[in-house]
């Protein structure tokens, strides 16, 4: 009779490589802005990131709150929409969220698919967060966050049935990222990301795109990246939606609201420009 060994929570490779990867995980770690936290509060779901869809424009007159409340609605929206080019995952399936943040997508996931999610991050503060509201939400045995870095996760070869990328691609090199993708995922599985990009069409970085990678710490990468980068870890697209004029009420809604952070006119320059897209990307692995 073989025993069963525990498995490890943590892989026994270091999670944070280098300075860069140091770095992003200090931010996140530090982050604690009103645009997330306060839009959280509204039904316990926090997001990290933009949303998508038109708002009513009535909030702009009313209660500061009603504007809150109108932007959650649109990044819970933006979720959605990312977690029905999933396509069908059975109660006893298995999806990664590759940079879970505070976890709004992965509950919104296990809501809809009753199946198991592995979060990973490489933000300590967000996987104490988020594991804190898997109990909270008594999901902890189904909702689960780690501390480990998506390029080098240590989960199993062929776990996971689908795994999405929702704005974190920005942060890491898409080789590497999707190497270890096709590494997870078997044969079949569906893999979902929402990125912004900057358009190769218009030539290289913008100001404005150069703008919002040195807000955040991070590197955006062109469209034709993505791409490449599928095509060679053996992921083939099924459905690109571009969301770039469905994301702009949002920045615009944002712009007036209290908890603007500065970053708005870069993004409303670079989207309007057409030097920057908000794309969706449902890929297949074959
Ligand atoms: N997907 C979440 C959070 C987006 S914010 C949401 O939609 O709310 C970007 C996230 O990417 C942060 O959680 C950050 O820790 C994570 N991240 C950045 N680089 C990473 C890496 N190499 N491995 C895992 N997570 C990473």
């Amino acid at each position: 009779m073989t025993a069963t060994r525990p498995v490890p929570d943590v892989p026994t490779r270091p999670v944070l490589r280098n300075d860069y990867q140091r770095s992003v995980a200090t931010y996140w770690n530090n982050e604690k802005d009103p645009v997330n936290l306060r839009l959280g509060d509204v039904d316990g779901l926090y997001h990290h990131h933009y949303g998508i869809g038109d708002y009513d424009p009535a909030v702009l007159g009313g209660p500061e709150e009603a504007i809150i409340a109108e932007m959650h609605r649109l990044e819970t929206a933006q979720a959605d929409v990312l977690l029905d080019h999933l396509g069908d995952i059975p109660p006893n399936g298995r999806l990664m969220d590759g940079g879970s943040g505070r976890g709004g997508t992965s509950f919104m996931a296990n809501q809809r698919f009753g199946c198991q999610v592995d979060g990973v991050t490489i933000s300590e503060a967000q996987v104490a967060f988020a594991n804190d509201q898997a109990r909270q939400r008594g999901v902890d045995d189904q909702v689960r966050f780690h501390f480990r870095n998506m390029l080098d996760t240590g989960f199993e070869t062929g776990s996971m049935n689908g795994i999405w990328t929702n704005e974190t691609t920005m942060y890491v090199d898409l080789d590497d990222l999707y190497g270890e993708f096709a590494r997870l995922i078997p044969f079949g599985g569906r893999y979902v990301c929402v990125t912004g990009c900057y358009n190769d069409v218009t030539g290289g970085r913008s100001k404005a795109v150069s703008q919002i990678d040195q807000h955040y710490t991070c590197n955006i990468h062109p469209r034709s990246k993505y791409f490449e980068a599928l095509a060679a870890n053996h992921f083939v697209p099924i459905n690109v939606v571009d969301l770039t004029a469905a994301t702009i009420p949002y920045w615009e809604l944002r712009a007036k609201s209290s908890v603007a952070t500065g970053i708005e006119d870069p993004f409303l320059t670079a989207y309007r420009e057409g030097s920057f897209h908000y794309l969706l990307i449902a890929a297949d692995r074959i």
